[in-house]
């Protein structure tokens, strides 16, 4: 089938997916402590799951990352990865992943590592308990740990994500850095982004310029700028002293989207062409309505991609957020 190609010639290869948006922690930063969850009768099933992601997997989609919320907390979602695995095996697939905040991922590894998952991406903002305690309002970053120590013990190469918070981990971009390299971990610093209605004043209070951060870090290190892209806002770094690499996903001062090769399908089948924008095509209809063709899902995806804006709107510079979006990340999956 022919490749999916966006208005502006970029190839669709990426597809994450959130494949629910609840979650057992609540960072300050995604979610209000009393969030409501959707419906279930709302998500999609992990069969119409399946059928989605091999439809995006037969248009050119090679890899797949599952996200939410917290991945790990939907009911069989192992059955999901090992029926996604069949594509790794096919070879149409090249990587099959996961964002996880880590807390359910120690028991995990093993069924995950079986179904073909070779990376993970750990979220933790910090590796002080009490202030992850903080941040997270419900997670425990013992429990986390014990996630990547396994992990890493199966075999996993491990990222750590970390949201750059001012204030807040600041005083720890060394340790964190260090900590890192110990460990033999990448880590990324992610800019926070204005997702949901959870106050615009604190999270302009929350926002800790990466360039700031890379000045910092600069002091202590010699950077080397790395060409690599991986289609989305990171861009890397590699500090010379301890050969590690450090990525900054900096969507507000920096625009990424001349290189975008991903689109985000929610867990109730929204598919979003862009992170920052509102614009969305239902799946779920072409989905349920035609449970014996997916011509008309296809045609549907098809017509989703031509109109993937060219960049997002994203604004801090006036001090009020600007080109912010309603919804949470936890809808639409980090
Ligand atoms: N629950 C999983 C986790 O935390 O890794 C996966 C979903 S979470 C929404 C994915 C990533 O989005 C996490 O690394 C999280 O720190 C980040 N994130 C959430 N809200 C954000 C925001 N407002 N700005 C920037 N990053 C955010
Ligand atoms: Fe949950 Fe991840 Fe959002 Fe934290 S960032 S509340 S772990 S979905």
């Amino acid at each position: 089938m022919e490749q999916l190609i966006d208005p502006f010639h970029r190839p669709i290869s990426y597809l994450r997916v959130s494949v629910t948006d609840r979650c057992d922690f609540r960072c300050v930063y995604c979610m209000s402590e009393n969030m409501t969850f959707l419906p279930k009768k709302e998500l999609l099933t992990l069969e119409e799951l399946d059928r989605l992601c091999s439809a995006f997997v037969g248009m050119g989609v090679e890899k797949l990352r599952i996200t939410g919320g917290e991945p790990l907390v939907r009911k069989d979602i192992l059955t999901f990865f090992r029926s996604m695995s069949r594509h790794l095996d096919s070879g149409a697939l090249k990587e099959l992943t996961l964002t996880t905040n880590g807390s359910q991922l120690e028991r995990f590894v093993k069924p995950l590592y079986e179904a073909g998952v070779r990376r993970v991406n750990v979220s933790a903002d910090t590796l002080d308990d009490e202030k992850f305690a903080r941040i997270t309002r419900w997670g425990r970053l013992p429990q986390v740990m014990r996630g990547i120590d396994a992990a890493q013990a199966a075999g996993m190469r491990v990222k750590l994500n970390a949201v750059a918070l001012k204030g807040f981990n600041e005083d720890e971009l060394l340790s964190i850095t260090e900590w890192c390299a110990s460990r033999d971990i990448d880590l990324t610093w992610i800019e926070v982004m204005p997702m949901g209605d959870i106050g615009n004043e604190m999270r302009i209070d929350q926002y800790w310029k990466l360039s700031d951060l890379r000045a910092r870090l600069a002091e202590h290190y010699t950077l080397t700028e790395l060409s690599e892209r991986t289609g989305g806002p990171a861009r890397y770094v590699r500090l010379e002293e301890s050969g590690q690499k450090i990525g900054f996903i900096t969507p507000l001062t920096h625009n990424f989207c001349e290189s975008c090769n991903r689109v985000r399908l929610t867990c109730t089948g929204e598919l979003y062409m862009c992170l920052g924008q509102e614009d969305m095509a239902d799946l779920r209809a072409p989905l349920r309505n035609h449970p014996d063709s997916d011509a008309p899902l296809e045609d549907a995806i098809r017509a989703a991609i031509g109109r993937k804006p060219k960049g997002h709107d994203f604004d801090y510079s006036r001090q009020s957020v600007d080109g912010r979006v309603s919804r949470h990340m936890s809808h639409t999956g980090g």
